[in-house]
């Protein structure tokens, strides 16, 4: 049966950490928007030059951008037993998007992880993350084996320009307004489930395996 998970939740929720806990956990691939769009902007392509004006201000990049990158990894060979997406959707015309694009085959189930403000703020300045393999730390819940070094692939870890507090707060503030209307939107679905992002790593990812039964 094909597996659909979708991580909702504001920034600093646990997507990333979560799903690629689940991805393991499940074999399936993690495909997280936010990733694609920091590739792009790595390698110096049009779109990733586009997006990266949005991005470091913390607002979000024109839809077109993102659905494109999104529909060409969704649609193809790395997805046919499923995904789980972290960071997609994020506005309405992306979830209905998101409709279009994939399958009726299996099933979907829509996870949104909730977090209070100051604890977001807090764990997303306490948030560093791999240059080289994107693996993501905390300072005091997660870190790494040896300090600013990844446990993975030995390179440096660093803390994303948009983990300033200041642009946090603007994320935050761009979460409320463009992308928790999606709550509706898949509560109206009945696959939407609610789980906490405030617990241990262990506790949140069980409890979505209890619930997505997978
Ligand atoms: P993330 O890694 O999910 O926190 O995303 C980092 C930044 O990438 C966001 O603040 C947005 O600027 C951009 N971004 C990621 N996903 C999307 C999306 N689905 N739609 C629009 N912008 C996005």
């Amino acid at each position: 049966m094909k597996k659909k998970l979708i991580l909702l939740g504001p920034p600093g929720a646990g997507k990333g950490t979560v799903g690629s806990r689940l991805s393991v956990i499940w074999g399936l691939p993690l495909i997280s928007s936010g990733d694609l769009l920091r590739e792009h902007l790595k390698r110096g392509t049009e779109a990733g030059s586009n997006a990266g004006k949005y991005m470091e201000k913390g607002e979000l990049v024109p839809d077109e951008i993102v659905i494109k990158m999104i529909e060409e990894k969704l649609t193809g060979p790395l997805c046919r037993e499923g995904f789980i997406i972290d960071g997609f959707p994020r506005t309405i015309v992306q979830a209905e998007m998101l409709d279009t694009i994939v399958d009726d085959a299996g099933e979907t189930k829509v996870i949104y992880l909730k977090a209070g403000d100051d604890f977001l703020v807090e764990r997303l300045s306490l948030r560093r993350v791999c240059g080289g393999c994107g693996k993501i730390y905390h300072l005091v819940n997660l870190p790494p084996l040896k300090e600013g070094i990844c446990d993975f692939c030995g390179r440096a870890l660093i803390q994303r320009d948009d983990d300033k507090e200041e642009i946090i707060r603007r994320r935050l503030d761009v979460y409320r307004r463009m992308t928790a209307p999606l709550i509706e939107y898949y509560r109206s679905k009945n696959i939407l489930h609610m789980v906490s992002g405030e617990g241990k790593l262990e506790d949140t990812v069980s409890e979505i395996k209890k619930i997505a039964k997978w």
